[in-house]
């Protein structure tokens, strides 16, 4: 039998009961799009067997959510390519599902769950889709079960948010010893072997058809282009997908985290691990990730500091840059998705900013701005800037920018727009539409960074700014190496 999956991350989505002369279970795949590493699946599969019935996993994507675009469809159908490889063969019916218009899937899930003996879906903390799944779980006729897979750390972790990296970075050091031994199943498929194999029934099939397997297997574009989504925001060129992650993570591990320390700040540097997307979309896990870090540096549990303090760097016992990035990777990454699970009501609001930011942005609200831009003068990357220009220009046509740049973006639209809220809702507006890793807690950690959240007043008070702190394109120029950036981007 699968091992089960710690109890702390499965969660009931409602009071339905299992039911009992059920033809299958139903694994709703809709956050944690892999097959690998994947508490989701591996719970799924785990219920299947211990219910002796077959598995379908069904990977819808809508049309009709806030900035659905062709680059963002492309992404996750380079997903469900790998997705279908990897189910080929397996007792496991795996149905990709893409909706040709709004409204189109409705009934879908409700269709495969009405044989069902339960629902087995993803827990992800924002965007739309805890809306979605409470609407699901309160009509479906069977059990739903919630599985959270986000992090090293289970959300219900911990029973409250942390207003600062090292606040929540001392909590870690405390609790997440007693998860690093509950990792997922590398290849939780490779224990379904022995399930009943599923298949769609045909009136679903027939209704709901499942992507054409070849233009998948051919990563045929038209499947996206042809969709009433959004086609200004055209396919990126990085490929996505769980192959195209883990290539991207060996990679990283091998030739560039031993840099990542002295050379992450640099734009130009090719030294951070360009994870996120794949993080995002839930085609790497943080769980592989972090395990591929501990594996490089011979890495085992007696080498944990017994000293919880907070410290950025010291507590795992690794090399200088792995700490620097799993403090990335666990720290920073876990205290946007704690926050967004402890805050669901107001984790994208200017409200949810800490009472010190508002101040002080209040009282400088009426500082005259050296420049006055609005949003579509900023999403065509036209403002005086060059550095941000070239910045956004790349967000614009590629879908990533480096997490210095990001602050430096964001900052700057604090610095030239009519007011803090209209900063705020002018980052969201471009971040969540352009970037691949967008609408996801650090989306919101990093944005509302920008203006305090997790941060500390810093002097000297400035105008526009207050006490929030400062960033300059001309002092980042200095710092960095930005002329090839720029030269390529303005
Ligand atoms: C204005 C602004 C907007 C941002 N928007 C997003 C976003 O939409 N999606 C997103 O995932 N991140 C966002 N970030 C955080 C950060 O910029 C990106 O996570 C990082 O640049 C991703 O690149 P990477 O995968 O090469 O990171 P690496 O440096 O290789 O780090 C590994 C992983 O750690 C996590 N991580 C790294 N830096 C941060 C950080 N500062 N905060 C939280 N987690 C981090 C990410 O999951 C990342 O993939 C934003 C930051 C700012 C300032």
């Amino acid at each position: 039998m699968i091992p089960a999956t710690p109890k702390i991350r499965v969660t009931a989505g409602n009071d339905a009961p299992l039911r009992a002369d059920a033809d299958h279970v139903v694994y709703w795949m809709i956050a944690a799009r892999r097959t690998r590493w994947s508490f989701g699946l591996q719970h799924a599969i785990s219920q299947a067997q211990g219910l002796g019935l077959p598995l379908i996993v069904l990977e819808p994507l809508r049309v009709g959510y806030r900035h659905a675009s062709a680059r963002l469809h492309a992404f996750v159908v380079d997903g469900m390519a790998d997705q279908a490889a990897r189910f080929d063969g397996t007792p496991v019916a795996y149905h990709p599902y893409l909706e040709p218009e709004d409204g189109a899937d409705k009934g879908l899930l409700a269709a495969l769950a009405e044989r069902a003996a339960l629902v087995v879906t993803d827990e992800f903390p924002c965007f739309f889709l805890p809306r979605m799944v409470r609407a699901a779980a309160s009509k479906l006729p069977c059990r739903l079960e919630l599985v959270d897979g986000n992090g090293l750390m289970p959300l219900r972790a911990s029973d409250r948010w942390f207003p600062t990296a090292y606040a929540f970075r001392r909590h870690l050091q405390k609790e997440l010893p007693r998860h690093l031994d509950a990792f997922p199943l590398a290849d939780p498929l490779s224990a379904a072997r022995g399930l009943p194999k599923a298949t769609v029934p045909a009136d679903v099939a027939k209704r709901w058809p499942a992507v054409d397997a070849r233009a998948l297997a051919e990563r045929d574009r038209a499947l996206v282009t042809a969709l009433p989504i959004d086609q200004d925001v055209g396919v990126a060129e990085l490929v996505g997908g769980e192959g195209a992650g883990r290539e991207a993570m060996t990679a990283f591990v091998k030739a560039k985290l031993r840099r990542y320390s002295e050379d992450r700040n640099e734009p130009d540097g090719d030294a951070t691990s360009g994870l996120s997307p794949y993080l995002h979309f839930g085609q790497v896990s943080a769980h592989e990730v972090a395990r591929a870090v501990m594996d490089a540096e011979g890495w085992h549990e007696s080498k944990l500091s017994s000293d919880p303090k907070g410290a950025r760097a010291g507590w795992w016992g690794m090399s200088e840059p792995a700490e620097a990035f799993l403090d990335q990777l666990v720290t920073w990454r876990e205290l946007g998705y704690g926050f967004c699970h402890h805050r669901p009501d107001d984790y994208d609001t200017y409200a949810s900013l800490p009472d010190w930011a508002r101040e002080t942005l209040g009282e400088h609200a009426t500082d005259e701005r050296p420049w006055l831009y609005d949003l579509d003068a900023l999403e065509g990357g036209d403002t005086h800037d060059e550095l941000w220009n070239a910045a956004q220009n790349q967000l614009r046509a590629t879908g990533t920018m480096h997490n210095y740049l990001r602050m430096l973006w964001g900052k700057k639209i604090l610095h030239w727009t009519k007011s803090p809220e209209v900063a705020l809702d002018i980052m969201i507006t471009l971040n969540d539409r352009y970037a691949l890793d967008g609408r996801d807690p650090n989306s919101y950690s990093g944005m509302l960074w920008c203006l305090g959240r997790f941060d500390r007043p810093w002097g000297p008070e400035r105008e526009v700014f207050g006490k929030i702190r400062y960033m300059t394109s001309d002092n980042t120029a200095r710092k960095l190496h930005v002329k090839d950036f720029v030269k390529r981007w303005a």
